[in-house]
């Protein structure tokens, strides 16, 4: 593959592609349906799938909810919060929203320039009288600095609400990542690593949370004739549980498949000048759930905007993730908020989104690595 030529794909690629398990597991695990008339509220494919996925994430306590935003929010909205938390620009604009929706101010912190998780060096000085909690992103599945991130919480009591949305499966030094801060919150969005169709975990070492989290994501209803408390309705059904079940089954296999083509795209892409990836961290498990890439503009000779929009030419459709930053949200804007963030804004301008899936062809991956050498070279 040494021509001067790009390689149009022969089909759109796309960033990512839902996994499908093989269709007669499905059947297999929805079968009890029919038998039940058993659709959603706590039915039994929710129970075996709650008590197989929290095995799985090796933590004490687990609620599952239709999806991972409402689970952010009901973790936000139950833990007696109130004032500012600080929290990272540099995300999907879920985690702002819930923060918002929940009555509480976003308090933007910078990020580091190497995980581009939020850079925990800067937190303490954003903490005022108002602070109630820090609502870190552990972004692309790599981890925060947990440990700086739980001794700056418990030296000023703050509550520590992570969203561990791109995190399933992740370790730090043996330890799986749902266990920091005071609750954890993994996505089951269709596009994520891991899915149930759409889903949401909040996981917690705390046992009242945990029944306050099921209460509230059902109405607050406690039994046939009690309303303890207010709430909404956030459950998981049945069909989403099922998917869960029989996807936990392919889950260490999809991510051995995600390493293997992550490492054939760092070998191919690490001689191209001006570009540069997330590595792996040393004693960290990871899920290689994305694979964004860093366009530095002087040394690529070309922009991000540039590169996306060429690669779109080719038939391969890179994603900016995560731009804008979440601090573009109107109501943020309003708020007239400290936006002092210069690595968060070079971040989002350099970055970008490149496909990866397990069904992904490496000949593809080649070609699209081909293609950003030659972008570059401005042919
Ligand atoms: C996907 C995602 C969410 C929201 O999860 P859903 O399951 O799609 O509701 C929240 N935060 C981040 C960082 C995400 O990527």
């Amino acid at each position: 593959m040494n021509s001067r030529e790009l390689h149009i794909l022969p089909e759109s690629i796309l960033v990512t592609k839902s996994f499908l398990p093989p269709l007669e597991e499905y059947i297999g695990e929805i079968e009890r349906i029919w038998s039940s008339h058993w659709l959603t509220n706590n039915g039994v494919i929710h129970s075996d799938f709650e008590k197989k996925l929290k095995e799985y994430l090796g933590v004490s306590n687990i609620s599952l909810f239709t999806n991972g935003h409402l689970a952010l929010e009901t973790a936000l909205k139950n833990l007696e919060l109130k004032g500012e938390v600080i929290t990272t620009p540099f995300t999907f604009a879920s985690t702002t929203h819930a923060i918002l929706n929940s009555g509480l101010t976003p308090v933007f912190c910078d990020i580091e320039e190497v995980t581009f998780n939020m850079d925990a060096s800067k937190i303490e000085a954003l903490i005022t009288e108002n602070t109630s909690a820090i609502v870190p992103v552990h972004v692309f599945g790599n981890p925060c600095d947990v440990d700086k991130i739980g001794s700056i919480a418990s030296k000023y009591n703050l509550k520590v609400i992570y969203d561990a949305a791109h995190a399933f499966g992740v370790e730090t030094n043996g330890t799986p990542i749902g266990n920091f801060g005071d609750v954890s919150m993994f996505s089951m969005h269709a596009t994520k690593v891991f899915h149930s169709i759409e889903g949401g975990i909040l996981s917690t070492s705390n046992h009242n949370y945990k029944k306050q989290f099921d209460l509230f994501k059902n109405f607050g209803i406690s039994g046939p004739e009690s309303l303890e408390t207010r709430g909404i309705n956030a459950k998981m059904n049945e069909f989403q549980a099922a998917m869960g079940l029989v996807n936990l089954r392919y889950i260490e296999q999809e991510i051995e498949q995600r390493k293997e083509l992550t490492q054939i795209y760092r070998e191919l892409l690490k001689n191209i000048k001006g570009i540069r990836y997330l590595d792996d961290v040393s004693q960290v498990k990871h899920n290689y759930s994305y694979f964004p890439i860093i366009v530095d503009k002087e040394q690529y000779g070309k922009d991000r905007d540039f590169l996306h929009d060429e690669l779109r030419k080719c038939n391969v459709f890179t994603r900016k993730y995560f731009y804008p930053l979440t601090t573009e949200i109107q109501a943020v804007q309003n708020l007239g908020l400290n936006d002092d963030l210069p690595v968060a804004k070079k971040i989002a301008s350099s970055v970008l989104t490149l496909p990866i899936y397990t069904s992904l062809e490496t000949d593809y991956i080649r070609k699209i690595c081909h293609n950003i050498s030659l972008i570059g070279e401005g042919c």
